[in-house]
């Protein structure tokens, strides 16, 4: 079955007091989009991801480090940016379903969209949906804010989105002009054979006033998780000195299986730690001829491209380089800088600090280097 998940951030975020539009706010160093863009990517049934943008938002998708994503500028209203989705979907006829779901709903679990994708094998739409907990009274008259009381929530419930459909099926419904659209596109049934309801997700709720935002953060943060992670080479005449990814000038270098870099050694630890993912000896063993001279900064890309596939993205890393020789500082930067880009963080994400032992012990006398790191990771999924 092939899937074309379409993210709707045609929005103007009315009730979202932010100069940013909300599909743009970040969390942890990441956009909504790209937490949502995240977790599609990681089911094979879905071949297609895209993008229904608002026009005004187009610089700030475009700066978005998003690949294999399809864009397409949205309409006026969702109904018509829907719409606009669905036909460019029909025409290339490689898609059978879609998943139809607003951007400022980030924190749906893949868990769900691999509920809602298996439920469709039978199905011409799949629905996630939430009781209704709380006492429903109808407004009689608005204008006079006179209430009928009583009304029985078990009547009701909730819709949420991803909700699935057949691409032809809810793309005919999108365009008989007697079908009413109310919110969402399962308003436009008529009746209900042939849709499957499941359960949604509480958390799944939908970013709608700063208060929702400041949830979501307290969500995110009660997952964030912490690592440790320590590394010391001995310093030798004949080998390169690498450090946080830099090759510095010495005539002194690490020795080491690999390019021999405490930092990004002991930051991959840390990460690892976070995460639950054993260590860097577990993931590239020193016995192995493939990792033999190799620059650490590939190490360091092919855990974090593990740790994203996995849902967790780096919250902070805290460095202590411990060396005699040479002085951090003047490196700071540039090692910063370098480990930001792989690690797809901001400057404010990461700290590096330089110590020296005070030439004591055998850092102080020039014959090693440390480096210790803690971090923190937050779980998206
Ligand atoms: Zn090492």
């Amino acid at each position: 079955m092939s899937f074309c998940f379409i993210i709707l951030a045609g929005g103007i975020s009315h009730r979202f007091s932010s100069n940013r539009s909300k599909p743009y706010q970040k969390i942890g160093g990441k956009s909504l989009i790209e937490i949502i863009v995240n977790k599609a990517n990681n089911l094979k049934e879905i071949k297609k991801i895209l993008i229904v943008f608002n026009k005004k938002d187009k610089k700030k998708l475009m700066n978005l480090k998003l690949k294999n994503i399809d864009k397409i500028q949205g309409g006026k209203s969702r109904q018509e940016s829907t719409q606009i989705a669905l036909k460019k979907l029909v025409k290339s006829k490689k898609i059978k379903n879609v998943l139809i779901h607003d951007a400022a709903r980030p924190n749906f679990s893949i868990k769900l969209l691999k509920l809602i994708i298996k439920n469709m094998k039978n199905a011409k739409a799949v629905i996630p949906i939430i009781e209704v907990q709380d006492a429903i009274k109808q407004k009689y008259d608005s204008s006079l804010n006179e209430y009928i009381v009583g009304k029985n929530r078990n009547e009701f419930f909730l819709t949420q989105t991803p909700q699935c459909f057949k691409l032809h099926e809810i793309y005919g419904l999108h365009k008989n002009r007697k079908n009413k659209y109310k919110d969402d596109d399962l308003s436009l049934f008529l009746d209900l054979n042939g849709v499957k309801f499941v359960s949604g997700e509480k958390n799944n709720f939908k970013i709608t006033v700063k208060q929702d935002f400041d949830n979501l953060k307290q969500i995110l943060k009660s997952k964030m998780r912490t690592g440790i992670g320590f590394d010391i080479h001995r310093l030798v005449p004949k080998r390169k000195l690498y450090l946080g990814g830099i090759k510095i000038n010495s005539k002194i270098g690490t020795l080491g299986h690999s390019d021999g870099d405490p930092v990004l050694h002991a930051i991959i630890d840390s990460l690892l730690g976070a995460t639950k993912l054993g260590d860097i000896g577990r993931l590239f063993p020193d016995k192995n001829k493939k990792f033999k001279d190799i620059r650490s900064t590939k190490l360091l890309n092919e855990v974090i491209i593990k740790l994203n596939n996995l849902g967790y993205f780096i919250n902070n890393i805290d460095v202590n380089i411990i060396t005699q020789t040479p002085k951090i500082k003047k490196y700071q930067k540039k090692i910063e800088k370098l480990i930001c880009k792989i690690c797809n963080i901001n400057n404010n994400q990461i700290n590096i600090k330089g110590k020296s032992t005070e030439k004591l012990g055998i850092i102080g006398k020039e014959k090693a280097i440390a480096c210790e790191v803690v971090s923190t990771v937050l779980s998206y999924d």
